[in-house]
């Protein structure tokens, strides 16, 4: 199987190259052509698997697709929420390098430090938004963010985010997302708390389940 098999579009097929990425692992091989028929997915994948590609890659082609019919200040379409500020970053730093031949606009939020640089790059405009849950709620509370017009909703590391108490501020957020939008779920483990949880979230989704590498 080859990334081109997969239906990607040539600006992220010629950033993959560039990243020396020769063939899909398999979490982007099953997850992929889901995401892009506009599946809801659970996935039950580890860190290591290639997880963050296996949803990156196909988030940064529908809003491309998007963003190529609208004009002016770029509109948030897609929102990750991660645990932590360390994966934070790097779903952040993948999706740089997975979107930097289009027009994609993206940024990342997450607590202890300032806010003023994040808040600065949210007033320009973003398409996707990677955060942690705190301080997404907290820039939401200020009036910088609103989540009314996102399509595409990523609730990452679900199982360590229930271990980290994060479980009413999810809540929370699922208040405020449309009712409508496709929503990808993923934890490296699948107990009962976890199952019940994506059910809140997730509308008749497609089950993927990889082995750890
Ligand atoms: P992740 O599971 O998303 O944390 O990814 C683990 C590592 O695998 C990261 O360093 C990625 O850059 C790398 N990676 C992801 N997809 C591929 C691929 N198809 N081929 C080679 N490396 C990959």
């Amino acid at each position: 199987m080859r990334f081109e098999d997969l239906d990607i579009i040539a600006p992220i097929l010629k950033a993959l190259k560039d990243k020396n990425y020769t063939e899909p692992t398999t979490i982007q091989e099953k997850a992929i052509p889901l995401i892009l028929k506009r599946n809801d997915v659970m996935g039950c994948a580890q860190t290591g698997t290639g997880k963050t590609a296996a949803f990156a890659i196909p988030i940064i082609q529908l809003i491309h697709r998007i963003e190529s019919r609208e004009k002016g200040k770029p509109v948030m379409r897609s929102l990750i929420v991660t645990p932590t500020r360390e994966l934070a970053i790097q779903i952040d730093e993948n999706i740089k390098e997975y979107s930097k031949y289009t027009e994609i606009k993206h940024a990342v939020i997450f607590g202890g430090v300032k806010q003023g640089k994040q808040v600065e790059k949210l007033r320009r405009g973003v398409h996707i938004l990677v955060a942690t849950p705190g301080r997404l709620l907290d820039l939401i509370d200020q009036g910088y963010i609103r989540l009314d017009t996102i399509k595409l909703f990523v609730l990452d590391e679900a199982d360590r985010m229930l271990d980290m108490g994060f479980i009413n501020d999810i809540k929370k957020l699922l208040k405020l997302l449309p009712a409508k939008r496709q929503s990808l779920f993923f934890s490296a483990t699948m107990p009962d708390n976890i199952v019940k949880l994506s059910r809140t979230i997730l509308n008749d989704p497609e089950k993927i389940e990889v082995d750890p590498v």
